[in-house]
């Protein structure tokens, strides 16, 4: 069992920066969370305040229940993979592994045990007697995971542990993280600052910004339901485009097209009549039949999609990026008219998703 409470939490640094202003949640038994934002977010300075690495300044944070707020980090059972794992480079896996264990004073027979179990399970039996150096970098982080899985600590925190690896390995080792969640059961706290590790990892993602949470929920949720503009353009790559838009009648109007709303949307909008909302439109929202032209800057082909970059009309605010299905060749300079199946709508006073009333 491993429910984690934080309640309240405030984090201001002795030079009065505040880096964490009133976070809450409840992180269930078994969850794995991502904590995901931009540089200097504050994710970081929360996951130490759990780890007890960092005082917290307000707030209470509670594990299964207990009130651990100002408690040591050594009991707090929980263990903490950093990007930089640090292995001891003169100890084999095995002893890197062991490691904690034995300056437990731990019964030999079970430390031996508990080394195999975890190598199972990271598939590192093979590598046992092997110095760090004779090992991938994917592997290394197999070995700082299995320094923690070895003391079956309560929670799992997680500190940006992909960033020092290259593309391929940072996509093969998240894939072996969620394995390694399913197979452990245990909660798990992460934190990155990449939006497809935590799409891909989290079971709720928590989005921060400049210190404060922006939104709590699932990758759907976060994705398809955006709080606010932060978060719409934060998650998501390529970014979702954004459009100044006049709510006039039945119509949106934007500098160089208009949007016929269907009663729905009328209805959603109601209170804007007359005012300007902020319209986000995913690029794989964006389809090739419509009546929006699009003027096109460059055609990138991926494959499986294209990314196609332009305008609409003139000015910095039109540029559009739309993921058409498929193989295309369109060239600089061609129109492409296009039409919005999924668009988002944001208060531009507040930032927030607009919502029925
Ligand atoms: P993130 O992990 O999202 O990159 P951090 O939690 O590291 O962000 O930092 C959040 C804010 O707190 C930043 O403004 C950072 O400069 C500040 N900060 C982090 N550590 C300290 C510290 N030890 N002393 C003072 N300010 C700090």
């Amino acid at each position: 069992m491993a429910q984690l409470s934080l309640r309240h939490i405030d984090k201001i640094y002795d030079n009065k920066v505040q880096a964490v202003y009133d976070f809450n949640m409840e992180v269930k038994d078994g969850e794995f969370i991502v904590l995901v934002g931009p540089s200097g977010c504050g994710k970081s300075t929360t996951l130490r305040m759990i780890a007890g690495l960092e005082d917290i300044t307000n707030g209470q944070l509670l594990l299964d229940g207990k009130d651990i707020t100002s408690a040591p980090p050594k009991d707090r059972d929980m263990a903490m993979v950093f990007q930089n794992y640090a292995l001891y480079g003169h100890m084999t896996v095995y002893e890197n592994m062991a490691f904690s264990l034995t300056l437990r004073k731990e019964d030999p027979n079970v430390i031996h045990k508990k080394v195999l179990a975890a190598a199972e399970i990271l598939d590192l039996t093979s590598q046992l007697n092997k110095k760090p150096s004779q090992l991938s970098g994917g592997q290394r982080q197999r070995v700082a995971m299995g320094r923690s899985i070895v003391r079956s600590p309560k929670l799992f925190l997680f500190d940006e542990p992909l960033s020092n690896l290259d593309a391929k390995l940072r996509s093969s080792t998240r894939r072996e993280i969620l394995l390694l969640h399913k197979r452990l059961g245990a909660t798990m706290l992460y934190v990155t600052h990449d939006q497809t590790e935590a799409l891909t990892l989290a079971d709720r993602i928590v989005c921060m910004s400049m210190g404060r949470v922006q939104q709590i929920g699932t990758p759907l949720e976060l994705y398809d339901t955006p709080a606010n503009l932060f978060v719409a353009s934060f998650i998501g790559l390529p970014p979702m485009n954004f459009f100044q838009v006049l709510v006039s009648g039945d119509e949106l109007f934007a500098p160089h097209f208009t949007v016929q709303m269907t009663p729905e949307l009328k209805q959603l909008l109601s209170e804007y009549q007359g005012k300007h909302v902020t319209m986000g439109v995913r690029p794989e929202n964006v389809v090739e039949n419509g009546t929006v032209p699009v003027l096109v800057n460059d055609n990138e082909n991926l494959g499986m999609n294209t990314l196609v970059h332009g305008h609409i009309g003139e000015g910095a605010d039109n540029r559009i990026t739309c993921k058409f299905k498929g193989w295309c060749d369109y060239k600089k300079g061609d129109v492409v008219n296009v039409s919005f199946t999924k668009m988002h709508f944001f208060d531009q006073e507040t930032g927030n998703r607009i919502v029925k009333a």
